[in-house]
């Protein structure tokens, strides 16, 4: 095949004869692989990834990106698997693959602009490895050379993910020629008439000046010969989209862009720049306000260049780009001008270290100009991650901390899902609360109005949004519930001692205040709800009633529990009491009040010190789920469990979790479930009876 010649040609023009072979060997097995598919123009399938490692071949990359650009599609497209590329061509390679097929499984879906900056940096962070996007960009560049093929819908979407995602990432890392092509190969497919009009245009105004263009590269030529200095001059094509933005965004006519015809001077050093500079300004007049210094100032991506516009003969503007042939190494090829110009090969510490190496080399460059600190903390952010970034169901991008969890998603989508979140569901399965995300995870919070912040979630959150949040929510509500359950306790106890609790007004409250030495009225509430203060003792203070009441009366107060209270009041997990079922509270100094059922194994051991037992009762209007253990013993029958489950969701019920313990022939499974009350539970239970393995249910 004459593509597969070719590409062998170029590699043995950089690459070591062994590594030649491998190559030889990878264009057949992809060849073998592919076989039998088309691409969408009916060219075999092949053509394809040899067209993208001859694009890698003009950046001179090593030996294993060339393989891996030749098997990019092979574990996507075809049976081979990541195993068999790790076996016959090594794990670097291997890896490499893996990666591209990663970046093929996510799609830019959204327009808006934070979006796509978002989107741009998760591709960087997902690859790791700079290779993977070179490899990436060029099979881009290849499926937009042959974009015609496709149906016009699809042309349009790939042309505007090129726009938005790839032409900024090749810019950003400097591959200025594949930034320029992608561009306009997605003007070309964006804006088809306007591409048609401009570059006929463009051809035109060329073919028209051909021949004092050829006068005035002469001239340049030889004035800078006649000066001694060392240089390429050659004619250049500025590109179509960027006289196009040109013009948008001056509001100008086609005829009015000057820097259509354009020359690159190439010299050996950079004095040599300025001294070209200066002869060439010389020879014909510079147009004021259009001389810039890239040199001194490079821009954000490394490109530097000398770059001045002169009067021509015939009133034609010339755009002239000064620079050495160093510069124009790194203007043409960027973070991939490493590779080119060395030949042999390097090991991936050494990638690392040429990646480190241009960064660095970009700092130095740019340490005269201001901004050099945010640019660095920019590309390292990008290709050195320390975030990841997560799609919301809806596919927007959330950038947050490495080692950010689920809550830290949560809070960072809205506060409201931070503090209502119960579980959480990654890439469509449920994973715990706790689980750490990971670049391109699709990240769906599940929220129930009931749910509250756990203390357990500060362990693991990273971003301070959510340990903030947690935090606040745990204090506020802590003493917000504590107080309005101390309420509800002081005014029982007040209508024990026969006192209207309307009648206690901010006189009694605020000697109240003063005899405690308390900062308010809420402190005092929040200190009875949690047991620090006996309600009947602040009752009697408040009404300054004499120590005489009898304190039995105080047993006749009641509280009525309403599932609602938050912290102020636990269910015991000894016992799970649900409404329906008979239970006492027992406050204890500083942890709120406790619900247990009369029957609790665990109260009748005796009442431990500094507890308080009251007697409370059920709201009747109480509409959360609430926990239930329960015990099955069961006979050991192939799909005993599955019956027991439906027999459950028969009754509405949830399963919270579920243990196995064997009892000889019997097994004794032990479940959390959730139900609104005793009614529900029975239910739960007769359903449960109906199945003949079942041999006994123990609450
Ligand atoms: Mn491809």
């Amino acid at each position: 095949m004459a593509d597969a010649e070719l590409l062998i040609g170029e590699v043995s023009g950089y690459l070591k004869p062994q590594d030649v072979e491998h190559i030889r060997e990878a264009i057949e097995f992809s060849c073998a692989a592919h076989q039998g598919q088309k691409r969408q123009s009916g060219d075999p399938y092949i053509s394809h990834p040899i067209a993208v490692a001859r694009i890698l071949t003009t950046l001179h990359l090593d030996v294993q990106a060339i393989i891996a650009a030749l098997l990019h599609d092979v574990v996507e497209d075809t049976e081979v698997t990541p195993e068999q590329v790790a076996e016959k061509f090594g794990k670097p390679v291997a890896e490499l693959v893996d990666g591209l097929s990663k970046l093929e499984r996510i799609r830019f879906e959204t327009r808006e602009d934070a979006d796509a900056e978002n989107f741009r940096k998760m591709l960087l962070a997902m690859a790791r490895d700079v290779r993977v996007i070179l490899i990436k960009l060029a099979d881009r560049l290849h499926n937009m050379r042959t974009l015609g093929a496709m149906p016009h819908d699809k042309c349009e979407r790939i042309a505007r993910e090129t726009m938005e995602i790839y032409a900024p990432i090749s810019n950003r890392l400097g591959l200025n020629d594949i930034y320029h092509e992608l561009q306009d190969l997605s003007f070309k497919y964006l804006h088809p008439n306007r591409y048609a009009v401009l570059s006929k245009a463009l051809k035109v105004a060329r073919g028209n000046r051909r021949e004092v263009l050829g006068k005035i590269l002469d001239a340049v030529r030889l004035r800078l010969a006649e000066q001694h200095i060392q240089a390429d001059v050659t004619g250049r094509e500025k590109n179509i989209y960027s006289i196009y933005k040109k013009m948008q965004s001056k509001s100008l006519a086609f005829a009015e862009v000057l820097d259509i015809y354009g020359f690159r001077v190439l010299v050996d050093d950079f004095a040599s720049c300025y001294v070209a500079l200066g002869v060439l300004h010389g020879l014909y007049k510079p147009i004021p306000g259009k001389f810039k210094d890239y040199i001194a100032i490079p821009k954000v991506n490394g490109y530097q260049s000398l770059h001045t516009t002169l009067f021509g003969p015939f009133g034609t503007p010339i755009e002239i780009q000064i620079r050495t042939h160093e510069m124009h190494r790194i203007a043409a090829a960027g973070v991939a001008s490493h590779w080119l110009y060395k030949s042999g090969h390097f090991s991936i510490n050494d990638l690392h270290k040429k990646t480190h190496q241009w960064l660095q080399e970009l700092l130095e460059s740019l340490s005269q100009s201001s901004d050099s600190s945010e640019f660095l903390e920019h590309l390292k952010v990008d290709l050195f991650p320390d975030e990841v970034y997560v799609f919301t169901p809806k596919g927007k991008i959330l950038s947050l901390p490495r080692g950010a969890t689920a809550v830290d998603f949560a809070y960072s989508v809205h506060t409201d899902i931070g503090n209502h979140c119960i579980a959480v569901k990654v890439n469509h399965e449920m994973v715990p609360l706790r689980t750490e995300l990971r670049n391109g995870d699709r990240v769906e919070i599940v929220t129930a109005p009931y749910a509250k912040p756990n203390p357990a979630w500060l362990g693991y959150v990273t971003t301070s949004k959510a340990r903030g949040h947690i935090r606040h929510f745990l204090k506020t509500m802590q003493s917000g519930e504590s107080a309005q359950f101390g309420e509800r306790m002081l005014n029982q106890a007040l209508h024990a001692l026969g006192i209207n609790p309307q009648e206690m007004d901010e006189a009694h409250w605020d000697k109240l205040l003063k005899d405690t030495g308390t900062k308010s009225r809420q402190d005092i509430l929040a200190d009875i709800g949690l047991g620090r203060r006996l309600n009947m003792v602040v009752a009697r203070q408040l009404a300054r009633v004499g120590e005489t009441v009898a304190s039995e009366t105080a047993a006749n107060a009641v509280i009525t529990i309403q599932g609602t209270e938050g912290m102020a009041v636990q269910f015991a997990k000894c016992c799970r009491p649900i409404p329906g079922d008979p239970i006492i509270g027992v406050i204890k100094s500083g942890q709120g009040l406790m619900v247990h059922t009369h029957d609790c194994p665990a109260l009748r051991k005796g009442r431990g010190s500094g507890e308080q037992w009251l007697d409370v009762i059920w709201d009747k209007n109480i509409t959360r789920p609430f926990d239930v253990s329960i015990k099955l013993v069961v006979a050991n029958q192939r799909g005993v469990l599955a019956k027991v489950a439906a027999a459950i969701a028969e009754a509405e019920s949830n399963i919270e979790n579920v243990n196995f313990t064997n009892e000889g022939a019997y097994t004794a499974l032990h479940f959390t479930l959730q139900v609104n009350n005793r009614l529900h539970l029975a239910n739960v239970i007769r359903s449960l009876r109906k199945i003949p393995e079942v041999m006994r249910i123990i609450r």
